[in-house]
This record gives structure tokens, sequence and C-alpha cells, in this order.
């Protein structure tokens, strides 16, 4: 339902649990983020409110880091569980993954993955895609190239928000039919599945088009098509008064 994804040089759980809050007026039944922090990938996740999430990290709290994802979900498959929220994450931890919309295909390719011996841990169409970025980053190396092999192969509407613990300053988008759009920041970037999420702390936005691909560094934003050609983007200013 709401997507913040972050890099920079803030806390990235500040960032993405902030952005969260100004998404919550669109309605949501579970919230999760994931930090990479330390060569490795931590993340929490929890069904209710934002505010069981933040318990739960005041709990346990995750190690520092400042490249993030997090999202508040809206469940479509599977019922509002902590094990069904979002991020979701290969079976060797290394890559997590945040989702609206539906993936039409994702039984097919589910039974493709458990045939290739992959552990699925939810019920819900999203996970298909964090087993297959695993995949596919280790044959190509490269997260933004895994997400446009993985889009190739997706069917239906989304918008997708992914991070590798092996790319620890990189955060991936891609979207079809739901929205996505980039927050340029000065030494950091933002993605949101609204710009209401990261107007705190930047008003230049790319807003990306259908079947794109974006891949957000903390001084480059490089986009796209689901073929690896450069693609056209919509830079403009966000002049509306957010702070209401
Ligand atoms: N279809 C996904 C799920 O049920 C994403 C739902 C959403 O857009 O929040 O987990």
């Amino acid at each position: 339902c709401g997507i913040v994804g972050y890099v920079g040089g803030q806390s990235a759980l500040d960032v993405v649990l902030a952005g969260l809050k100004r998404l919550e007026y669109r309605g949501y039944d579970s919230a999760g983020v994931a930090v990479l922090a330390d060569g490795g990938l931590a993340a929490a996740k929890k069904a209710g409110k934002l505010a069981n999430l933040e318990k739960e990290l005041a709990d346990r709290p995750l190690p520092a880091g400042s490249t993030g994802i997090g999202h508040t979900r809206w469940a479509t498959h599977g019922g509002p569980t902590d094990e069904n929220a979002h991020p979701h994450l290969d079976n060797a931890g290394r890559v997590s993954v945040v989702h609206n919309g539906i993936i039409e295909n994702f039984a097919g390719l589910r039974a493709e993955l458990t045939d290739r011996g992959h552990e699925l841990a939810s019920e819900t169409d999203t996970e298909v895609v964090a087993h297959l970025l695993a995949e596919c980053y280790s044959s190509c190396g490269e997260l933004a190239e895994a997400m446009r092999q993985v889009c190739r192969r997706l069917e239906g509407a989304f918008t997708l928000v992914a991070v590798h613990a092996d790319e620890p300053e990189v955060v991936v988008g891609a979207r079809r039919n739901s929205p996505l759009v980039v927050g340029v920041g000065d030494g950091e970037a933002f993605l949101a599945s609204d710009v209401a999420a990261f107007i705190a702390h930047t008003r230049e936005a790319i807003e990306l088009g259908q079947d794109q691909v974006v891949e957000l560094r903390r001084e480059a934003v490089t986009v796209t098509d689901f073929d690896g050609a450069p693609a056209e983007v919509r830079e403009y200013h966000v002049d509306w008064d957010a702070s209401a």
C-alpha cells in the first residue's frame, strides 16, 4: 500500500518510518522495514499499526544504517500476519523487497521456485520476487539488472522496491500500473509511492513511467526500461504545501 526507500547520510530507519507515517492515511494492516548495515541486512515487520512495529523496534533494535526500505501493507494474498507483512527476504537473507499491487502469475512462479529448492515463508504473491531477485543476482551480479530480468517475468500491477546486502548504497525500484516517485536530495535520494513520504526532505521529484526500473545511489539516479535501455523521465518540482 505505502512504500518508502532511502539512501543517503541520515538514519534510514528514521527517514523510512517518518515516510511511512506520512502515508498512513492510505490505510494498511501491517508494516515493516529493512536496513542495510554492517555488511548484512536486518528487517522487522509486524501486523497492525506502525506503533506495533515501533514497539518491536524498541524491543529488538536494528543496527544503524543509511540505506533502507519500508512498507505499509494492504493484504490481497495471505492474511494480515507478521509473516505475510513486507519486506520479504530470500532464503539467504541477502535481498529484501517490498511490493504494492498484485503479481497475477505468482502461483506458477512459486511452484517453479519450490521445485528449485526455495523455501517460501509466506502466503503472499510478493515473496516470489525476493527469491527470483536472489537467483538473478547470483548470475548477473547487479541488483538493477536482476530487477529488470525479474520484471520481465511478472504479470499484473506492481511497484517493487528492493535492496541487496552486497550493494549497501543502492536502492532499486520498478513499476508497472502502480505509482512510484523518486525524490532527489543533496547526497541522498528517496523512493516512494507518494511524494508525501519525502516532501520534508526534498521537493525535486522524478515521476517514473510505465515499465521502468530505477537505481538510486546517493549521488545518482539511473532510469531504464525493463530491457535496460535508458528511459525518458519527467522531472518536476513539488510546489504544493504538504505540511498540512
Ligand atoms: N499483494 C501484496 C500482498 O498482499 C501487496 C499488497 C499491497 O499493495 O500492500 O502482500
